[in-house]
């Protein structure tokens, strides 16, 4: 007997990979905040420099950040496979935040792939407003906390689900110590691997 053919959802073409920042991409250390003018500034941020790396200030606080060895190289893997389009930042830090993390380590994001704070406050209105074309399909997501400690991220992702489940790769957190797990080939590969066993489900 002929058997029609039927939608198949896993023909669906779009895959989106988001990639958090904090602790995944980068670590950044608070270095205080309201400083006054008889504040030692200068010489925290020189200080700091030295130690950790760039300084940058947000709102009147200052902050010091370094990015996890081989964050560039998952980055360029991640686009080569997927395309430059489709991959994205979701953090749950605010946009400021991350537009100046972004520039300063040079991710290479343009600021509607970086998806913040102040969207995922935005739930009600859904991940329309960033995602275009908004075509459900599978999901992947990096990132050093475990889902069970996720669910906002998980739940604005939703909404671009065709079918499955979020393709969720839980990452070695990075603290910026040099002995924090890097992403070298071999974990670049591995996580490649988790993201497609996700999509395959
Ligand atoms: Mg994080």
């Amino acid at each position: 007997m002929h058997e029609f053919a039927s939608y198949d959802p896993s023909m669906s073409l779009m895959k989106y990979i988001f990639v958090d920042m904090d602790e995944c991409l980068l670590h950044t250390n608070f270095l205080g905040a309201h400083f006054n003018p008889g504040a030692k500034k200068d010489r925290v941020i020189a200080n700091a420099t030295k130690v950790y790396g760039p300084v940058f200030e947000l709102d009147r606080e200052l902050y010091t950040t370094k990015m996890r060895p081989g964050a560039l190289d998952l980055l360029r893997r991640l686009r080569e496979l997927y395309g430059n389009e489709y991959v994205r930042v979701l953090t749950s830090s605010v946009t400021s935040y991350a537009n100046k993390n972004n520039e300063i380590h040079g991710f290479g994001f343009r600021p509607d792939q970086i998806f913040a704070r102040e969207d995922m406050n935005k739930m009600n209105f859904g991940i329309k407003e960033k995602v275009i074309p908004f075509i459900p399909g599978r999901v992947a997501l990096i990132d050093n906390l475990p889902p069970r400690d996720n669910h906002g991220k998980l739940e604005y992702l939703n909404p671009l689900l065709d079918r499955g489940f979020i393709s969720y790769v839980t990452v070695a957190e990075y603290w910026g110590y040099e002995d924090d797990y890097p992403f070298d080939e071999k974990y670049i590969n591995e996580i490649v691997e988790r993201i497609e066993d996700g999509f395959a489900a």
